[in-house]
C-alpha cells in the first residue's frame, strides 16, 4: 500500500521572522522532534527535495506584480508587508517551495503514489489574497494546490476544510465565485481578520460553495466534534469531493496564545478522523496543509495526533483531563442549527 507522505524542506526554516514573532521556524523543528519521538516517522515517507512552485501555476492564483513585490522586499534584505507579515531575504524561496510542497502533496496522492499527505509548510497561506500577503501568509498554498488539482488533473470537485482558528479570508476570496472549490471554515467569531460571517456563502456560480461557521470563544473538543459530525461531514458526504485539502491550523488548541479556544490534541485527532473518514467514504483523497498553531507543545502534539489518523498508528498520546469551562452545549446546538440552515439552502445534508 502506498505510504503517507510528509512534505518537509529545510528551506521552510529559512523564512525568518523578527524576534518574538509567533510564526517562527521553531514551530517546525518542534513538530519534527515530536514526530521522531512518537515513532510515527517510520510510517511516513518524508520528501527528499521539494521544487519551487511553477511560476505559471502561482500566477494563476497571485498577481505577477504581487509576486514581484515579495521578491523585491526579499532582495532588499527583508521588511514588513503589513504589521504582521514579514519577508526575510530567503522568504521568497521558502514561500515558493511551500506552495510547491502543497502541489507535490496533491500530485502524489492524485497519482496514487501516496495514500494521503500532510505538508509541514512555512510560511502559511490561507490569509494570502491574489495581490496581497497578510496574517503571516505570503502565498496561498491551499489555493495553489486546489488550482493544480483542477487544471493539471481535471478535478471538478475539490473541498477545502479550514479548521484554523482564524478565517481563511484569502482562500475564500480566491474561490468565492467558483463552484469547483467548496470552502468550509470553522473559526472564532469576531476574530482576525474579521471575515467569515454566516452571510458569506459565495456568489454567482459559486453561491453555496462557501460555508462559514463562526464559533464562540472557548469552544472545546465536544463543540468542535458536534460541528464536524453534524455539519462538516454531512456537507462532504453531499458534495462528494475528489480531493479534500485541509487548511490545518492548530491555533484553536487551548494553549495557543492567539486562539482562545479549548481544543486538545485529542480533539484535533477527532476532527482529522471525521474528515479522513468522510473523504474515504466519497472516494476522495486527503491532503493536510499546515497553517497556524503557535504554542510549540500544542502544535506538535496536535500534528502528531493528526498523523496518527493518517498512518493508522498510535503514538500513545494521552491528554490529561483539563476540567475546562467550555462554552455551553445549548450555544453549540444553536450554531449547528444555524449552519445547517445555511447549508440546507444549497445541499441535501
Ligand atoms: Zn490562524
Amino acid at each position: 500500500m502506498p505510504e503517507v507522505l510528509l512534505v518537509t524542506s529545510p528551506l521552510f526554516l529559512r523564512h525568518r521572522t523578527p524576534p518574538d514573532h509567533p510564526e517562527r521556524p521553531e514551530r517546525l523543528t518542534a513538530v519534527l522532534d515530536a514526530l521522531r519521538q512518537s515513532g510515527l516517522e517510520e510510517a511516513l515517507r518524508l520528501t527528499k527535495e521539494v521544487a519551487p512552485v511553477d511560476r505559471d501555476l502561482l500566477e494563476t492564483v497571485h498577481r505577477p506584480h504581487y509576486v514581484e513585490e515579495v521578491a523585491r522586499v526579499a532582495r532588499g534584505g527583508g521588511g514588513y508587508l503589513d504589521p504582521d507579515t514579514y519577508v526575510s531575504p530567503e522568504s521568497l524561496d521558502a514561500a515558493l517551495v511551500a506552495a510547491g510542497g502543497a502541489v507535490l502533496a496533491v500530485e502524489e496522492v492524485l497519482g496514487g503514489r501516496a495514500q494521503a499527505a500532510f505538508a509541514l509548510l512555512r510560511p502559511p497561506g490561507h490569509h494570502a489574497l491574489a495581490a496581497r500577503g497578510m496574517g503571516f501568509c505570503l502565498f496561498n498554498n491551499a489555493a495553489v494546490a486546489a488550482v493544480a488539482a483542477r487544471y493539471r488533473h481535471g478535478l471538478r470537485r475539490i473541498a477545502i476544510v479550514d479548521w484554523d482558528v482564524h478565517h481563511g479570508n484569502g482562500t475564500q476570496a480566491l474561490f468565492y465565485n467558483d463552484p469547483s472549490v467548496l470552502y468550509v471554515s470553522t473559526h472564532r467569531e469576531r476574530w482576525y481578520p474579521g471575515t467569515g460571517h454566516w452571510e458569506e456563502v459565495g456568489a454567482g456560480e459559486g453561491e453555496g460553495f462557501t460555508l462559514n461557521i463562526p464559533l464562540p470563544p472557548q469552544t472545546g473538543d465536544e463543540g468542535y466534534r458536534l460541528i464536524f459530525e453534524e455539519v462538516v461531514v454531512p456537507l462532504l458526504d453531499a458534495a462528494r469531493p475528489e480531493l479534500v485539502l485541509v487548511s490545518a491550523g492548530y491555533d484553536a488548541h487551548f494553549a495557543d496564545p492567539l486562539g482562545g479556544m479549548l481544543l486538545t490534541a485529542t480533539g484535533f485527532r477527532t476532527l482529522a478522523q471525521l474528515t479522513v473518514e468522510a473523504t474515504a467514504r466519497v472516494g476522495g483523497r486527503f491532503v493536510g496543509l499546515l497553517e497556524g498553531g503557535y504554542d510549540l507543545t500544542g502544535l506538535s502534539t496536535s500534528v502528531v495526533a493528526t498523523l496518527e489518523v493518517l498512518t493508522q498508528r498510535s503514538a500513545g498520546l494521552t491528554v490529561p483531563h483539563h476540567g475546562f469551562q467550555e462554552v455551553p452545549y445549548t450555544v453549540i446546538r444553536e450554531r449547528i442549527r444555524r449552519a445547517r440552515t445555511v447549508a440546507l439552502n444549497y445541499w441535501r445534508i
